[in-house]
């Protein structure tokens, strides 16, 4: 098992009969036991599910009825995805004794693919931060550097990628919660094009940009989990009908032809030197292979960040009206309605959280729509048409994932706006609703990984995956 780094091989070895599941599932509990108590990936883990679901998989080998490629491997999910029976928190105080009675659609999928669920990752609250420090429960460690973030929002779910706790993981991203915890941790994370991953079961930040994506180890692993993730579903109004998703059959046609652009105004005074020359190397491989690789201009940068916030904030102060202490999760019950109403949200949310809902709520309210909210989504229709006519010259843009490596803990805290500005290489992919992938490419001078991300066409995720894949072969190891 120790030599089994892929969750390929690893479902290969189980599908043939040379491992058991339940010998999958003990070597990977093995490192949860060694790290977790550090690392602090998981809220929940679910050992007995795991092993009961082990027992059952096992069996469908036995009977050959074992498919899939990536059967019977063990799988962590972010816990802002609903899984029946299993405690889920949206790392808040708010759902900390919430039990839901079903599973989200993309959970289903794992379980469709004969993968076993470990248990339910750490994040920031409710999805809305970049360090995984938001969490009610506590921060976790980068397993690259263990004073350092694993970055976030799906921080859990990266660090036990990368720490080996489990080969695969769900997260989900609406900023960048995928793309740069995936970045900062050395793994491998996607968000998908928008309306490919069912939002079904999904706790709702900002609907109109929250995506479930894959975490793996490398690149063939994640476009495997791709596979199983992206599907139809008449639960989710804003998934798109279309057929069998394949990544497989491309994933190593290499990038030949293939016209890569790179904005130039991402290159400003606030990137760090070393994540510049990443991206830079990574240009070269792909060139290499025979890409043609090209600057142009995005002047429309420094407005990524702006419109992001104004609407993700606005869509959550309206998401997260539900938490009233009438339906379900935290109640501080006391006094009238409106004193009760006051107390729950004010005790059963966190600080982030506030100032979030609030500015939303401001920017919504009457007078104000039409100069703030109104205005950002014209923003982000100019933004939009921007990347479809860079899309027209270039099958790829290529760039950073984050200014820099992951920060130290609790220096985010410090100042908020300097760490939502943090988020602008990853916030187009959302507005736009376009895919991108982070891949790993070199380390800085402190020894922590350093990702660079790719941008393409809404539903062309294969030429993602091919680019990634050669970036991946000529630079991981060299
Ligand atoms: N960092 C961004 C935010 O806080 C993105 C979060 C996410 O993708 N869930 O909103």
């Amino acid at each position: 098992m120790e030599n089994i780094l892929s969750a390929l091989s690893l479902s290969e070895n189980i599908r043939s009969g040379k491992l058991s599941v339940r010998e999958a599932l003990d070597a990977v509990f093995e490192k949860i036991e060694q790290k977790e108590e550090r690392l602090h990936c998981f809220l929940t883990i679910d050992r007995e599910g795991a092993y009961r679901e082990a027992e059952a998989l096992q069996e469908k080998v036995m009977r050959g009825e074992a498919a899939g490629p990536l059967f019977g491997v063990p799988v962590a999910v972010k816990d802002n995805l609903c899984t029946k029976g299993l405690r889920t928190t949206c790392g808040s105080k708010m759902l900390e004794e919430f039990v839901p009675p079903y599973d989200a659609t993309a959970v289903k999928s794992l379980r469709d693919a004969g993968m076993i669920i470990l248990g339910k990752t750490n994040l920031d609250e409710f999805a809305m931060g970049n360090t995984t420090e938001t969490s009610y429960f506590g921060f976790t460690r980068n397993p690259h550097g263990e004073a350092y973030v694993p970055g976030g929002s799906s921080g859990g779910s990266t660090a036990a990628v990368a720490s080996g706790e489990c080969l695969l993981a769900l997260g989900t991203d609406t900023g960048g919660s995928v793309r740069q915890p995936a970045s900062h941790c050395g793994v491998v994370g996607v968000k998908p094009t928008y309306g490919s991953v069912s939002r079904y079961g999904l706790i709702a930040y900002c609907s109109s940009m929250d995506q479930v994506g894959p975490i793996a180890r490398n690149v063939s692993d994640c476009a495997a989990l791709m596979e199983v993730l992206c599907s139809w579903d008449e639960k989710d109004s804003t998934s798109k009908r279309r057929g069998r998703l394949e990544l497989m059959p491309s994933l190593e046609q290499g990038v030949a032809g293939r016209r890569i652009g790179i904005p130039k105004e991402y290159f400003d005074a606030s990137l760090d030197p070393q994540v510049a020359e990443a991206v830079m190397g990574a240009a070269r491989a792909l060139e290499r292979r025979g890409a043609i690789v090209k600057e142009f201009s995005l002047p429309l940068f420094r407005y990524f960040v702006p419109d992001y916030y104004l609407i993700a904030c606005a869509e959550a102060s309206s998401n997260l009206e539900r938490y009233d202490g009438m339906k379900y999760g935290f109640s501080k019950r006391e006094g009238d309605l409106h004193e009760t109403y006051r107390k729950t949200r004010a005790q059963g949310f966190g600080d982030e959280m506030r100032r979030r809902i609030l500015l939303g709520t401001f920017a919504l309210s009457e007078g104000y729509y039409d100069a703030y909210y109104l205005k950002a989504l014209k923003v982000r229709r100019l933004i939009a048409n921007a990347f479809d006519e860079a899309l027209r010259e270039f099958d790829l843009i290529l760039g950073p994932v984050a200014p820099s490596t992951a920060p130290r803990l609790g220096e985010a805290a410090k100042d908020p706006v300097q760490s939502y500005m943090a988020d602008a290489y990853t916030v187009p992919a959302n507005l736009t609703g376009l895919p991108a992938i982070s891949v790993p490419c070199r380390r800085d001078d402190k020894g922590l990984p350093i990702g660079v991300q790719l941008m393409g066409r809404a539903f062309d995720e294969a030429q993602l995956f091919a680019a990634a894949r050669v970036i991946e072969k000529e630079l991981q190891d060299a």
